[in-house]
């Protein structure tokens, strides 16, 4: 190690917080190749002639923002809530945030500098639980705070865009391919799962010259192949390409992460900040968006002349030349949308709003991932990342190699997925008894247009027995369901329910753009999801109970083995829920005639140059995450737009 890097250690600043306590520093990471700031301010934006104004500076904002300002000749201004962060370590470092989402961590997530901090409301069929809503507020949004899982759905899940929502062959998985190319620069991993083979076919799914990196985990604990072979060992086998258009079984999941640095790769560094310069983009950050302007209707619906931002509790007007683009989030469109008069008619005039366009579907049909976890105690010479914790002599090491080869324990993401079809874990009687249930309570319901179509489908992909119902994880460190102890090594193995039932919603209760929307998942209030997560949780132990992982684990922590019965796991289960984080559907593309709220080209109908491109226009929920499908539905966008207007 030189004595610039050991200076440099021992006099980083940033702690880590309760990820990594016991004398872990992180680095900044600036390396001086772009501008520090974004170099404009509140009020010389405001007198800037824009051609689009981009509403949030994230995921999906940045890559439109990055493409249309390719040409020269177009004027892009993108507005942000959040701060302008490029050297935060934090962000940069795999293992410094965020694993598995987890809203305790408190260093990322549950800190107000880069999160919003939502909360649900409580939650009718989980006892009045409130849920941690995590969302990016810093320029890179969401992906600034995620946990960096990189996974393509099956193609059944982007051909439902085509042929139930009706939107058109160009949203299908053979349209998007392209575009999910366009996003990559992907690594082949080095190493390999038992069961893995090096496919060929895995490296014709990637890109290699995209903006984001895309690698795998060169560093793994003692925890991830012997659950993979313990996976196999009950008849789950390993997927050597789940980018395939399938991706159900086990496999070794991508991660956008840069191998040669050991950095994140997001929408912030990947995108904005390879564009800082270009003369033609302007970001305000620490800038809130509270309104869009309209005029009267022109031939096409009505015309968004500007939009609204706060800064320093002023009010600020910029005007726009073509369009608006609402990029600001499937919890926050909405919101903007409907605090500028577009909305359910009803909600808006009880606070007083002037309703522009009664638009009942904006902020319905949200959602979600749910997810619950089990905690293992794992044996005291096994390693986790709780090492990293408790033994500073290792985490010291780590650093030193983190920050002086990108690799190590500091450069891990979550590395074994595995989304399972439901006839895999339960026996057909079972299945049988749980779907006549399923029609029976989906019979007394009273179901809007666009549920009709996603049930019918949900309906038809569950019985196929070849669509991922549950999706199994293990995070090798503990403290997610139950507190570690200080000292020991835990597991965090996970059920995520992949294609719920549930329907929510989003909605204002306030015209303060600062307050948060009012979030209702609705999370397990149709049986059949609850249903789905005790099975699915059953399965985790049964897994976790499987050698050879279960030979370097002491026991169950959480819930425990006092849990048995089904009834007992249900009681659990409502205990234990959170968010995966993947809220979409508020604004669905879809058609007119099933209560879509954008068309295929994303533009709002009813609204002559209103478009919106975040998670928001994913009309159903996907089987995995959905960080990469954000990117490529936004690189689509942008060609849309670049088409429309001749770019
Ligand atoms: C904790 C967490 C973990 C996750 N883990 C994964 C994962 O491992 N893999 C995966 O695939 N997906 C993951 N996701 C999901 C994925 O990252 C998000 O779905 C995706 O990034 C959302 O992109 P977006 O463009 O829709 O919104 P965002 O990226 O959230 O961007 C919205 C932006 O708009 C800004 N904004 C909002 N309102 C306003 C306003 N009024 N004025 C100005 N700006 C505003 C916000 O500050 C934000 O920057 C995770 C998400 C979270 C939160």
């Amino acid at each position: 190690m030189s004595l610039t890097t050991l200076t440099r250690l021992l006099t980083a600043a940033v702690s880590l917080g309760a990820t990594l306590t016991a004398g872990a520093t992180l680095q900044p990471q600036y390396n001086g190749s772009y501008p520090a700031s974004t170099g404009t301010d509140a009020a010389s934006f405001a007198k800037t002639k824009f051609d689009f104004v981009v509403v949030g500076g994230g995921t999906a904002g940045l890559v439109f923002a990055y493409r249309l300002s390719e040409n020269p000749k177009v004027s892009v201004g993108v507005i942000e809530a959040g701060q302008y962060r490029p050297d935060d370590p934090l962000i940069g470092t795999p293992t410094a945030g965020n694993l598995l989402g987890n809203a305790d961590i408190g260093t990322l997530l549950g800190n107000p500098t880069y999160d919003w901090m939502f909360q649900s409301v409580p939650q009718t069929a989980l006892n009045g639980l409130v849920i941690d809503y995590p969302r990016g507020k810093v320029v890179g949004g969401s992906s600034a705070i995620n946990s960096m899982i990189w996974q393509r759905a099956s193609d059944v899940d982007y051909d439902n865009w085509n042929t139930v929502f009706q939107n058109g062959p160009g949203w299908s998985a053979q349209g998007l391919e392209p575009y999910f190319k366009r996003v990559e620069s992907w690594t082949e991993p080095e190493l390999l799962f038992p069961g893995q083979q090096r496919d060929p076919a895995l490296a014709n799914e990637h890109g290699t010259n995209g903006p984001i990196s895309v690698s795998y985990d060169t560093f793994l604990t003692d925890i991830e192949v012997p659950s993979v072979a313990a996976a196999n060992s009950i008849g789950i086998p390993t997927n050597s390409n789940p980018d395939g258009g399938n991706e159900t079984f086990i496999a070794l999941t991508a991660r956008s992460v840069d191998p040669k640095t050991g950095l994140r790769s997001y929408a912030g560094n990947a995108y904005y900040q390879t564009a800082i310069g270009r003369p033609n983009l302007k970001l305000l950050s620490q800038a809130v968006v509270s309104k869009i302007n309209f005029s009267k209707s022109g031939k096409s619906g009505i015309v968004a002349t500007g939009v609204n931002y706060i800064v320093g509790g002023k009010t600020y007007t910029v005007n726009v030349e073509k369009e608006v683009i609402l990029a600001a989030g499937s919890l926050k469109t909405p919101q903007i949308l409907e605090l500028s008069g577009v909305g359910n008619k009803t909600i808006l005039s009880n606070l007083g709003i002037d309703v522009v366009l009664d638009f009942p579907q904006i902020g319905e049909n949200l959602q979600d991932h749910p997810v619950t976890l089990l905690d293992f105690k794992v044996k005291d010479d096994v390693l986790t990342l709780d090492r990293l914790n408790y033994n500073q002599t290792y985490s010291f090491e780590q650093q030193v190699l983190y920050n002086t080869s990108a690799s190590g324990a500091m450069s891990y993401t979550e590395a074994v997925v595995g989304p399972l079809p439901l006839q895999k874990t339960v026996d057909s009687s079972t299945f049988d008894a749980m779907f006549s249930n399923l029609t029976a309570t989906l019979a007394t319901q009273q179901q809007t247009p666009i549920q009709k179509v996603q049930y019918a489908a949900l309906e038809s992909m569950v019985k196929s027995g070849a669509v991922g119902w549950f999706e199994l994880t293990v995070v090798p460190s503990g403290g997610v369901a139950s507190t570690a102890a200080n000292g020991s090594n835990y597991l965090t193995s996970v059920a995520i329910e992949l294609h719920p039932f549930g329907r929510g919603y989003v909605h204002i209760n306030s015209t303060d753009p600062t307050v948060q929307p009012v979030i209702d998942p609705k999370f397990l209030e149709i049986p059949w999801d609850a249903e789905v997560l005790v099975h699915g949780s059953q399965w985790v132990r049964k897994w976790m109970q499987s050698e050879p992982i279960a030979g370097l684990l002491e026991g169950e922590i959480t819930p425990s083995l006092n849990v048995q019965s089904d009834e007992e796991w249900d009681a659990y289960v409502r205990t234990a829920v959170r968010t995966t984080n993947h809220p979409l559907g508020t604004t669905a593309m879809a058609s007119r005639a099933l209560g879509g709220v954008v068309d295929p080209n994303l533009k709002v109908y009813g609204l002559a140059n209103v478009r919106v491109v975040d998670a928001g226009i994913i009309p159903m929920t996907i089987g995995v995450a959905i960080q990469s499908t954000i990117y490529a539905m936004a690189e689509k966008a942008a060609d849309l737009v670049k088409s429309t207007y001749g770019i």
